[in-house]
């Protein structure tokens, strides 16, 4: 009896001490589980917030690549020479309002146009640079220049040698493409075309009248325009002190509501941009406010 006992006490506690194993065993594996599913959970975050923010990173860059999409758009510029256009520059200088258009021939140098486009940028003043086609290819970065801080790039021919260019009026028109090329090479806009031309030594009052008066018409024909000027500071023909080129562009710009002023910009002229902020400040005192050749193409 009492062996039955004790046996039947052995077997009670040897139950219990399973009974507790298996406890700790269950109690082991929902830790293990509870672990693994924290982990997994943690891992998941992770992964989202690695994929948060590489799409954020996307939208970003899509967003920048827009913005630099917009910002290139706004700084490229294409003259669109209308009929509307081309009659505005045929009846430049009739005008109520006093309106100076700031232009350079013969450029660019790099002695002068970087001092030139100083001075203008200071006073948030666009101007047009009739360039010449050798001295583009010379100078190429000084061009990309002008063009990136909104000057209006036009065409004065290549040579400027006046037995060349004007041989034929086919010349004419074979040292504008020229120059366009390297325009549209220095600025690096295959499609750009300046539409304008300036005839060295102007379109009249010379002894190629009359190639350049044929020239005109075979550049009409290729949708090109022209323009000569109505005001000048004298830099090109003799005036070598600042107070005679200020007395000339006072005299020339004298009852004129519109005035083209002719100046230039190459190696040598370094007068024109010494006199150039008198000259801005002087035509500011008289009324007038600056334009260039977008303000009539557009
Ligand atoms: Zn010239």
């Amino acid at each position: 009896m009492r062996l039955e006992l004790v046996e039947i006490k052995c077997y009670k506690k040897r139950t219990l001490k399973r009974i507790h194993v298996l406890i700790f065993i269950l109690i082991f594996i929902i830790l293990i589980i509870l672990i693994a599913y924290a982990i997994a959970k943690r891992r998941t975050n992770q992964l989202q917030n690695i994929a948060m923010s590489n799409a954020e990173k996307q939208e970003n860059s899509q967003e920048l690549l827009i913005e630099s999409g917009e910002q290139s758009k706004e700084k490229i510029k294409l003259p669109n020479l209308t009929e509307e256009a081309k009659n505005r520059i045929k009846h430049i200088y009739r005008s109520d309002e006093k309106v100076a258009y700031l232009t350079f021939d013969d450029g660019p140098s790099s002695t002068v146009t970087p001092f030139v486009l100083d001075v203008l940028k200071d006073n948030n003043i666009k101007a047009t640079f009739f360039l010449l086609g050798k001295q583009v290819e010379a100078y190429p970065e000084i061009v990309k220049r002008a063009y990136e801080e909104g000057h209006y790039i036009a065409n004065h021919g290549y040579s400027h040698v006046y037995k060349q260019i004007y041989e034929t009026p086919e010349k004419v028109l074979e040292e504008y493409q020229k120059t366009e090329v390297a325009i549209q090479d220095a600025i690096e806009i295959p499609e750009y075309h300046t539409h304008l031309i300036r005839f060295p030594g102007g379109s009249k009052g010379n002894k190629y009248e009359e190639i350049i008066a044929q020239a005109i018409n075979l550049l009409e024909e290729n949708n090109i325009t022209y323009v000569d000027w109505n005001c000048l500071t004298g830099d090109s023909v003799g005036k070598n002190d600042k107070e005679a080129m200020l007395q000339e562009l006072a005299n020339t710009s004298y009852g004129k509501n519109s005035i083209v002023i002719l100046m230039h910009d190459a190696s040598n002229k370094i007068l024109t941009y010494e006199i150039l902020q008198d000259a801005i400040n002087y035509l500011k005192e008289q009324g007038y406010t600056f334009k260039n050749f977008y303000d009539l193409m557009e």
